[in-house]
């Protein structure tokens, strides 16, 4: 990709009301760009971490059976009345009138829109089990957005529902999405813990929340340092130093972010909603509904929050923009650009997302915008291009080292 056609607009400036160092580089680096408090554009770069991360949640739910669809955001008033959730979401929830004077909302959460598609869809237990997802933006009137796309009013979410004839049917499927998330955070490299939670404004018996640890979460969280025990400190009065209520290990405390939320819910939206089956034995029953969402622009920040360098942007292996930032030197026409160009042709070949400056700016705004930008792997095609040596650089290990071009291609990224 030719870096003149990719819109990065990058910051020289620091934008004041960016308050976390992730935050910061998303806005310099042209990842981001903020409309309005809480809401903000995801500018080519973000988009495309923003697409990778999407990616490997649809390799993972789709792995163990769920299948995507697509619902809408503008939601009527009638489902939320059934629920009994117009009443008591309370300000969070955005709603509006049409034309002609009938209620909506913008979805905050899609219990309501999937439980009547698939109550006037599904009558009997021969269509049971089914897990339904979608990769979409909500809406939340959030009363302090914070740190960017930590806490936005419009934000991206994956929001997974299974329906389910049993409890026991249910129990699999809670423990296959909880797998199913762990793979997913893994390959984000990310540092996390599973901890019990409070259910909140979704409901149902139990959940268990994703949290990301990192020093500018708004939770905090209570962990064993040698067993899984861990927990959100609103449900154990726990400190450090604590013995562990498992009886392995001693308690440690984190700041945590949560990035994803699994809940049981029962009946307790298929019971008011009437999404009944009819199953083996002839009865007509309630379907019993797990829900289980993962914020996937809240993602974008918290895994950068875990892995920048110094004030670069390092992105874990599987969602970084770019595997290679190609930065030649000389102008376009010399004998050094066009061994750049082989170059990058070369890695495309072996299959690497490469990004090329091929912008006619100084050496300087170009090391100036390749720091913004931070992608991992560097090449820096100089002077000594012509006797076939360039210089690679590594931010993430902070290595830089002058090699051949042969040495470069027996590379892996
Ligand atoms: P929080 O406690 O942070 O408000 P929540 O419990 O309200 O989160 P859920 O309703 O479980 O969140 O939503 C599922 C996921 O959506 C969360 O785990 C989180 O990653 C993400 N999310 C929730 N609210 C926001 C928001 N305002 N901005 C960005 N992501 C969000
Ligand atoms: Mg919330």
């Amino acid at each position: 990709m030719k870096q003149s056609l990719l819109f990065i607009p990058t910051l020289r400036e620091m934008p004041k009301e960016a308050e976390a160092i992730s935050h910061k580089i998303l806005l310099k680096g042209g990842y981001i760009k903020q409309n309005a408090a809480g809401v903000y554009t995801y500018l080519p770069l973000g988009y495309r971490v923003i697409k990778k991360i999407e990616n490997i949640i649809r390799e993972e739910l789709d792995n163990i059976g769920c299948s995507e669809l697509l619902m809408p955001a503008l939601q009527l008033k009638d489902l939320w009345v059934e629920s009994g959730r117009w009443d008591n979401y309370g300000k969070e929830l955005m709603r509006l009138k049409d034309r002609h004077d009938r209620d909506f909302c913008l979805g905050p959460t899609h219990e309501e829109v999937i439980t009547s598609i698939v109550r006037d869809t599904v009558t009997s237990y021969k269509k049971l089990p089914i897990a339904l997802y979608q990769i979409q933006t909500k809406f939340r009137d959030e009363f302090r957005p914070r740190f960017g796309l930590m806490r936005g009013r419009e934000f991206i979410m994956k929001d997974l529902y299974t329906f389910s004839t049993t409890q026991e049917d249910l129990d699999e499927w809670y423990l296959k999405v909880r797998g199913a998330y762990q793979n997913i955070l893994n390959r984000l490299e990310l540092n996390y813990r599973i901890v019990r939670a409070d259910s909140g404004n979704i409901g149902g018996k139990s959940s268990e929340e994703f949290m990301i640890l990192c020093d500018i979460g708004e939770d905090t969280i209570v962990y064993s340092d040698s067993s899984d025990f861990a927990s959100n400190t609103e449900l154990y009065d726990l400190k450090d130093g604590d013995p562990s209520p498992d009886g392995i290990g001693t308690i440690k405390t984190a700041k945590g972010i949560e990035a994803g939320h699994i809940f049981k819910l029962g009946a307790k939206y298929s019971e008011p909603m009437k999404a009944m089956f009819i199953d083996k034995d002839g009865k007509q029953k309630p379907i019993i509904m797990g829900c289980y969402g993962i914020g996937i622009s809240r993602l974008l920040m918290a895994v950068l929050e875990q892995h920048y360098k110094g004030d670069k942007a390092v992105w874990p292996k599987e969602i970084r923009p770019f595997d290679v930032h190609i930065l030649p030197l000389d102008k376009e026409g010399t004998p050094n650009y066009q061994v750049a160009l082989d170059l990058c042709d070369k890695l495309k070949k072996k299959g690497y997302d490469v990004l090329f400056d091929d912008r006619s700016e100084s050496p300087g705004v170009k090391f100036k915008d390749a720091d913004l930008i931070g992608i991992k792997n560097r090449v820096i095609v100089g002077r000594k291009a012509s006797d076939g040596i360039i210089e690679f650089e590594d931010l993430e290990n902070n290595n830089n080292e002058e090699i051949t071009i042969e040495k470069l291609l027996e590379m892996e990224f």
